[in-house]
């Protein structure tokens, strides 16, 4: 299974355009001893010939424009890119939908409630929709295995598994009563006929025993590396909400996702969606260290990764 990591920032993006922290001060005075990022962006291939989307973060159009890979391949219109498995319905996770709507036929996986969300609540997304073969809708649901782009042989599956039942602030109030709690945000295991096996889980609310278990059966994990401490915005800001709070398990600390997942046997962990807050985005520091130690890497934009 082929793997490119095209974006592994955080929403927002690093630097975030509104953001005076320490790590984009000094991204912009080119101090800054670490890489700048695009929002999380991850696409699958089994053999390259077909791509998978996991998301579709709002900085798309630049990323498969920086990935060779991903460009058209016959004349006219054309992508490589035939599908999207999508994990919730948070913005930086749909906004890059709407980039890819100049009537390419595409598949869209996603829960039944994240369909509901997108295509019922917000007329935008109609514009993927606006010619017969253009986009199909697959609702799939947590606990099932699925082929992906079955139909071009892609040597794909995926299972999904729910991760939190917290649905994106804009979703209309009117419209969340009919909302499954477990639709809203999933984890992937990608499985290839080659073997491999990918975790994707850029969003985290909390890590328990049965994950910890779907965890150990991948050969690479992409995990959300959003926040260091629990606190971290508040420090930055002086206001705001947790990481916990705001559906994410901070890195460090005893309850963070280095010491609960500490015990993992295979090799491969790599946290993903970082943001620009974090602290260990910063090389020269002791929080990116700590990380490398404990056999983390932090993803970095245009990775590429073969299982
Ligand atoms: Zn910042």
């Amino acid at each position: 299974m082929r793997i490119r990591i095209l974006g592994s920032a955080a929403g927002g993006g690093f630097p975030q355009w509104n953001c005076n922290c320490r790590n984009c001060q000094a991204v912009r005075a080119g101090t800054f001893r670490g890489k700048s990022r695009s929002q999380t962006q991850v696409a699958v291939s089994h053999d390259g010939r077909a791509w998978l989307l996991l998301n579709a973060s709002p900085d798309l159009r630049t990323q498969i424009e920086a990935t060779p890979a991903l460009h058209p391949r016959k004349a006219g219109r054309d992508s490589p890119i035939a599908g999207v498995v999508l994990t919730g319905a948070d913005l930086d996770q749909v906004v890059g939908l709407l980039s890819l709507r100049e009537l390419q036929p595409l598949r869209i996986y996603c829960t039944p409630s994240v369909r509901r969300i997108l295509q019922e609540d917000n007329s935008v997304f109609a514009m993927l929709n606006r010619v017969p073969n253009q986009v199909s809708w697959i609702e799939i649901r947590p606990g099932e295995n699925f082929p992906v782009l079955a139909e071009n042989d892609s040597g794909l599956s995926c299972t999904a598994f729910s991760l939190g039942s917290r649905y994106p602030a804009y979703a209309s109030p009117e419209g969340a009563s009919s909302l499954v709690p477990e639709e809203a945000l999933l984890g992937l295991l990608v499985g290839s006929q080659s073997g491999g096996r990918l975790a994707y889980l850029p969003t985290v609310p909390a890590v328990d025993e049965s994950l910890v278990a779907r965890l150990e059966a991948a050969d690479l994990r992409l995990f959300d590396g959003t926040f260091w401490s629990d606190d971290e915005l508040i420090q930055v800001q002086g206001s705001g909400s947790t990481a916990r709070k705001m559906g994410h398990i901070p890195v460090s600390g005893a309850e963070g996702s280095l010491r609960k997942l500490a015990g993992l046997r295979h090799p491969r962990r790599v946290f993903v969606h970082v943001n620009n807050t974090n602290p260990m985005l910063d090389e020269s520091g002791p929080e990116y260290r700590e990380v490398r130690a404990a056999g983390w890497e932090i993803a970095e934009d245009g990775w590429s990764i073969e299982l």
